[in-house]
């Protein structure tokens, strides 16, 4: 089970939920920060190349592949700019920076479960 984290900016009015941890079976989410832009994100990868996986597919990829591949900031990509981000954890999240206001008054909570 994963939680619902709302990610709040003390100093501007930002604000995003993003899910974390856990996840249903065969299935694994991380949580990802833009170097360039600052922007958070997550990212569930699914097994489904999983023999025990009800939805089990024998071409899907295997899940240390999906894994390995970089995860591109689709907010720089707007903007035609090409950042790899970086893999982080939930303890690193009240260190970051805001993606708006650029200050690091990040403050998270816990708002709900997911499973
Ligand atoms: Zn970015
Ligand atoms: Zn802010």
């Amino acid at each position: 089970m994963g939680q619902i984290l709302e990610i709040k900016c003390q100093a501007c009015s930002a604000n995003q939920n993003i899910f974390e941890g856990g996840g249903w079976e065969f299935s694994i989410t991380k949580l990802y920060h833009c170097p360039s832009c600052y922007w958070i994100r997550d990212k569930t990868f699914k097994d489904d190349n999983n023999p025990f996986n009800a939805n089990h597919k024998k071409n899907a990829p295997k899940i240390e592949d999906l894994l390995r591949v970089p995860v591109e900031c689709e907010k720089c990509k707007t903007n035609k700019i090409k950042s790899i981000m970086n893999e982080i954890q939930e303890s690193d999240l009240e260190t970051l920076k805001c993606h708006q206001c650029k200050q690091k008054k990040l403050k998270t909570t816990i708002i709900g479960h997911w499973d």
